[in-house]
């Protein structure tokens, strides 16, 4: 069974791969695009806080300079660092002596501010400037950058400057706003032409970025590992997802795909399989198969009287044991109900085939073990091979069914192989199955009758009632054709009743008319259907009170195939059919399983010898001494013999010599139609044996 399940899910496979790689593209996509985001916005971030520092550094620079500015400058004891201004050296007050003779000279806004930046850009990296494109001392004096910068104040439309760049090999944020004239500062920029109020340059301050991007990289290396956490765990999550999906897909195709009770292929997996075997066989009809359809014998009555629970189990555990008789590459699988189709992949020939198929029925001889008991069934298989002419999955599986019905109608057990005729015989069964329906209101059925000799007595003790239909196409269709089908459709209940019916009407009219003495007695067959059927003993009596036959009269004869199956209740029912002194024959004895501990069990009041015991009662053949062994049977059990298919005088003079009781066949009549029959009992034949020869 195992051989079957695992190659179905490659296909969920590929897909959940396809999946999972496309959610792990999604996954690096979604982390390298975070990941550099937070990058760019911690950049941003760094040149924000250096743009506010060099505007905080900026404004520090004015205050003091307005401060300054509005004092006129300061006075400062000249020193080396602090010498006396060369660019004020047109100011007559720029140097003073105090009164106890101390010289000061004057650092006017710019020149403190210089010194000031000076001190701070050795200290902080920062660098300030003054500038301007025309200045009182040349170190003022802009470079490139704040040239091209004053050019723009000049146009008033830019307030301030701001850029990244690199001075002497290093990143600076580099920012610049202009600056003014104000009265304070005309003292010492008035001799360069300026009035208040005019452009006078700009103060430019430059904030070295080294340190901001230095913490940038290393708040940058946290985010690429704190990525590469998220993306891993991502991708973990991703795997195990897969998984799980994988499992719970490759579950549910697996459930979709299979029996859920045996836990075979289902249908549509099963023609999948068989699409391919018959795709690879019309690429190369060297790649044989065959389809085999398997129903099981008598299932229904096995389920009715053991229950479902233990037919369940039949199915699990026979499908294990067929499953084990496969070749690896085989596939079994399960229709419904008790059927099962097999694909025989890569046969030689049908014999291979049939070798296979036999291995399963010879295993069927074993009894399976359900709950401790032994329980034997049979089972039926119809064989389909590969053949040109196939190009529907659908047609082939038919067409098993079809050879598996043959085989099931000819015997049960067996195995049959389809031929085209099949098919018409299917089309046929068809036809007969939806015709007999209405066979009985459209006055097609008759029942003939078949006179039973008493050879003791040389008179008709009564007859067999055997019935006819005429159908409007077929012709006389044969009971042999068509009961089987009426009690496959369950129709043989209302075509026994009325047959019962007729015939005892019938039987009864002949005997008031030509022996009330000594009644008729009439043998009416019951299929194993009616024996199953609710109320059966019921229906019986009303026939026989209707028509005021005697019980012992009526001659119920059931088949041995017909208990079969039906077991315990048609026990309960042959009791009370026979209680109410109705009497019983087991018909066709010998033919079917000859289980003699059936004829103490069901107590029958009549053994009917198989007419191929007679027929076989030559010199050569072994039905005389079978006979004559079921003869003396019948007589230690106190039942009645009939021989059936009589047809020579030879077998006659046989079974009168074993002192056979009753006989019924060719030889003294046919089954004949109730007006020949009034013919044959108004001339009197029926208590001289004579007259009946040669109906
Ligand atoms: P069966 O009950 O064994 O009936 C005897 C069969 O043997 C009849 O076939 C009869 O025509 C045939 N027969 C009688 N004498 C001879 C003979 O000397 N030589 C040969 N070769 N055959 C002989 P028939 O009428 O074709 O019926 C076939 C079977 O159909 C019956 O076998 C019975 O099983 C079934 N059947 C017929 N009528 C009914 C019915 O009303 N109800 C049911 N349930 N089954 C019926
Ligand atoms: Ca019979
Ligand atoms: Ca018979």
């Amino acid at each position: 069974m195992q051989k079957t399940i695992d190659n179905d899910c490659p296909l969920v496979l590929r897909k959940t791969l396809y999946v999972s790689l496309f959610a792990i593209f999604i996954l690096s996509l979604l982390t390298a695009y975070s990941y550099y985001w937070n990058i760019d916005h911690i950049h941003k971030e760094k040149l924000t806080l250096a743009l506010a520092e060099a505007k905080a550094n900026w404004n520090k620079d004015a205050a003091f300079r307005k401060w300054a500015t509005l004092h006129g400058g300061m006075y400062v004891a000249p020193d080396e660092r602090t010498p006396p201004n060369p660019a004020l050296a047109h100011l007559p007050e720029r140097d003073l002596v105090t009164t106890d003779g101390k010289k000061l000279t004057l650092m006017n806004p710019a020149y403190m501010m210089r010194q000031m930046t000076t001190e701070f850009e050795k200290k902080y990296g920062i660098k300030g400037k003054i500038t301007g494109k025309i200045q009182l001392n040349p170190v003022n004096k802009p470079d490139e950058w704040q040239l091209k910068a004053l050019n723009l104040f000049e146009s008033k439309k830019v307030k301030e400057i701001i850029e990244q760049q690199t001075i002497d090999g290093q990143p600076y944020l580099r920012y610049m706003k202009p600056m003014y004239m104000t009265k304070g500062c005309v003292k010492c920029h008035g001799i360069l032409g300026f009035k208040d109020g005019d452009l006078r340059g700009g103060v430019s301050v430059s904030i070295p970025l080294e340190q901001y991007f230095l913490t940038a990289s290393e708040t940058g290396r946290n985010i690429l590992i704190t990525h590469i956490i998220i993306w891993i765990i991502g991708f973990l999550a991703i795997i195990f997802m897969a998984k799980i999906i994988n499992k719970m897909l490759t579950l549910m195709s697996h459930e979709a795909m299979h029996d859920c009770l045996t836990h075979l292929p289902n249908i549509s997996l099963f023609k999948n399989r068989l699409k391919q075997a018959l795709n690879k066989y019309q690429r190369d009809s060297n790649n044989k198969f065959a389809v085999c359809f398997l129903d099981l014998d008598r299932f229904k009555n096995l389920n009715d009287s053991h229950g479902h629970s233990v037919g369940d189990k039949l199915l699990i555990t026979l499908s294990q044991r067929i499953s084990k008789l496969l070749r690896p590459g085989d596939t079994i699988a399960r229709m419904g109900g008790d059927e099962f189709t097999i694909l025989l992949d890569n046969i030689i020939s049908l014999k291979e085939a049939i070798t296979i198929t036999e291995r399963i029925l010879d295993s069927f001889k074993e009894p399976f073990i359900i709950d401790g008991d032994e329980i034997y069934t049979n089972t039926s298989i119809g064989i389909c091979l590969s053949s040109e002419e196939y190009n529907d999955v659908e047609e082939m599986i038919r067409n098993a069914d079809i050879a598996m019905y043959r085989a099931k109608s000819s015997g049960k057990g067996q195995i049959n192989i389809f031929n085209p005729e099949m098919h018409e015989f299917a089309i046929e069964t068809m036809k007969i199955e939806n015709d007999l329906r209405s066979a009985i209101k459209k006055n097609q059925l008759e029942v003939y009758y078949q006179p039973v000799i008493d050879l003791e007595k040389n008179r008709i003790d009564g007859f067999e009632a055997l019935l006819r239909w005429k159908h409007p196409v077929l012709g006389y269709v044969s009971p042999e054709r068509f009961i089987p089908i009426a009690e496959n459709t369950g129709h043989i209940k209302e075509i026994g009743q009325w047959v019962l019916e007729r015939a005892c009407r019938q039987t009864q009219d002949w005997s008031f008319q030509f022996c009330p003495e000594n009644e008729f007695s009439i043998a009416v067959n019951l299929s194993g259907v009616q024996l199953s059927e609710h109320g059966i003993h019921k229906k019986i009596e009303d026939v026989l009170n209707q028509t005021e036959m005697l019980q012992t009269k009526l001659h119920l004869e059931v088949t041995e195939t017909a208990l079969l199956g039906h077991k315990e209740e048609a026990q309960a029912i042959i009791k009370k059919i026979r209680n109410s002194g109705i009497s019983l024959s087991i018909d066709d004895f010998g033919k079917g399983y000859c289980s003699l501990t059936y004829l103490q069990e069901f107590d029958f009041d009549i053994l009917k010898i198989d007419k191929d015991f007679i027929q076989d009662m030559g010199p050569d053949g072994k039905g005389l001494q079978l006979a004559r062994t079921l003869m003396l049977l019948a007589n230690d059990l106190d039942m009645k013999v009939v021989a059936e298919g009589v047809e020579t005088e030879e077998q006659l003079n046989l079974l009168k010599e074993m002192k056979c009781p009753y006989i019924q066949g060719y030889y003294y009549s046919r089954p004949l139609p109730a007006s020949r029959i009034k013919v044959l009992l108004q001339a009197g034949c029926h208590d001289d044996s004579d007259l009946l020869l040669d109906q």
